[in-house]
């Protein structure tokens, strides 16, 4: 594939030609689990699906693609592949993790992998300087999130990168983002991950984990675990990412639009005390947005004045469904505290039972504020 396509053009090529034996021009799904042999060893190119399936070495071409990576890597959830990724390191390593992230990734990472002997240090990463302090001998790898789940706060991926010594591995969380917005790899960052349940997918049909990356040996050795571990999707998990993918472009435009409109609305409403939004000028990183974001997003945290108030909210909307996940074209709602991040309950990640996160869809922003506005009366 051509390098210089643009993403929208990638989204919908990337990865993906027409079949050769019969011409259908949609990737096909290969729905087997093995692969015949004409003598022992000689196939191919496939011998069985853990290690390698036709439409999922697409989906993997596709997402490398769009993430500006020479390599790519599919797995059957978004926390399957962080766990592959924390697989790269040893006992006694230490990780420098920004203190907020999704719910699940503290999961991971503090009540499965700390058994395991690693480190983990919660650094506020907003400001870069603290980084220096967090920093140390052990430090094998950094784990950002921009924006973070739920409190939409950014980090400046290049001023982060350039601090931290060569060996340390920089793995960008990009969900929230997805590469329409921003592509990691580009600003410095040696590891993409997705959960592609999210923006990539688009459609609330399907969990996945996607890997982008430019270094041979980085994944070779992801690579290696990818197959030893076998966290990975079947193939119509695949093809249905594949085919969430090609309107991308076009969905986060329209996400982009919509939330920045209820964003501007919320923000206006005396029921609401805070909007957290990258594309309002109100947003104490507004001006990093606009360096590193092609687009604000679709996202979007408010808090309003007690636990009961966001209880009340997300219980009267219609039209914003009450959810856990986030990226779909159907807009949702969720209370962070009682939902996505109760495992931060009692950490110092914990968030407050009154904020309440938006994932805003791409019905008709009309029809979006008054159910809000109706929900908030
Ligand atoms: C949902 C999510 C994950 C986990 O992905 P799954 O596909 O649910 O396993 C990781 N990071 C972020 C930012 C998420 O929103």
């Amino acid at each position: 594939m051509n390098d210089a396509y643009r993403l929208e053009t990638l989204a919908i090529h990337a990865g993906q030609e027409a079949d050769p034996a019969t011409g259908a021009i949609m990737t096909p799904i290969y729905q087997t689990s093995t692969f015949v042999q004409s003598e022992p060893g000689q196939h191919k190119g496939y011998e069985y699906s853990r290690s390698g399936n036709p439409t999922r070495a697409a989906l993997e071409a596709c997402i490398a693609g769009l993430e500006g990576g020479q390599y790519g890597l599919a797995f059957a959830s978004g926390l399957a592949a962080i766990d592959t990724i924390m697989r790269l390191l040893n006992p006694g390593d230490h990780v420098i993790v920004g203190n907020d992230v999704y719910g699940g990734t503290y999961r991971l990472f503090e009540r499965v992998l700390a058994r395991y002997g690693l480190r983990f240090s919660w650094v506020d990463l907003t400001q870069p300087e603290a980084l220096d302090a967090a920093l140390a001998p052990q430090t094998r790898m950094l784990w950002l999130e921009t924006p973070t789940n739920p409190l939409m706060t950014l980090v400046d991926i290049p001023a982060l990168v350039a601090r931290v010594p060569e060996h340390v591995i920089v793995a960008v969380d990009n969900t929230f983002a997805s590469p329409a917005i921003q592509q990691p790899l580009r600003l410095g960052a040696d590891i993409v991950m997705h959960s592609s349940t999210k923006y990539l997918g688009g459609h609330s049909d399907v969990v996945g984990g996607l890997l982008a990356l430019n270094d041979e040996k980085l994944y070779a050795d992801l690579k290696f675990l990818q197959n030893a571990i076998g966290g990975v999707p079947g193939p119509m998990d695949c093809f249905l990412v594949l085919r969430g993918i090609k309107t991308l472009a076009l969905r986060i435009e329209r996400h982009s639009a919509n939330a920045l409109q209820i964003a501007q609305f919320l923000e206006d409403h005396p029921a609401v005390t805070q909007v957290l939004y990258p594309g309002l000028e109100s947003h104490p990183q507004y001006d990093l947005a606009r360096r590193q974001m092609r687009y604000p997003g679709g996202m979007i945290s408010i808090l309003v004045e007690n636990p009961e108030a966001a209880r009340r909210m997300v219980s009267r909307t219609k039209l914003f469904a009450l959810a856990e996940s986030l990226g779909g074209v159907e807009s949702l709602i969720e209370v962070p505290a009682a939902m996505t991040h109760m495992s931060t309950q009692g950490s110092t990640l914990e968030v407050p039972g009154t904020l309440v996160r938006l994932s805003v869809g791409i019905e008709h922003v009309d029809d979006l504020i008054q159910d809000l506005q109706e929900a908030l009366a």
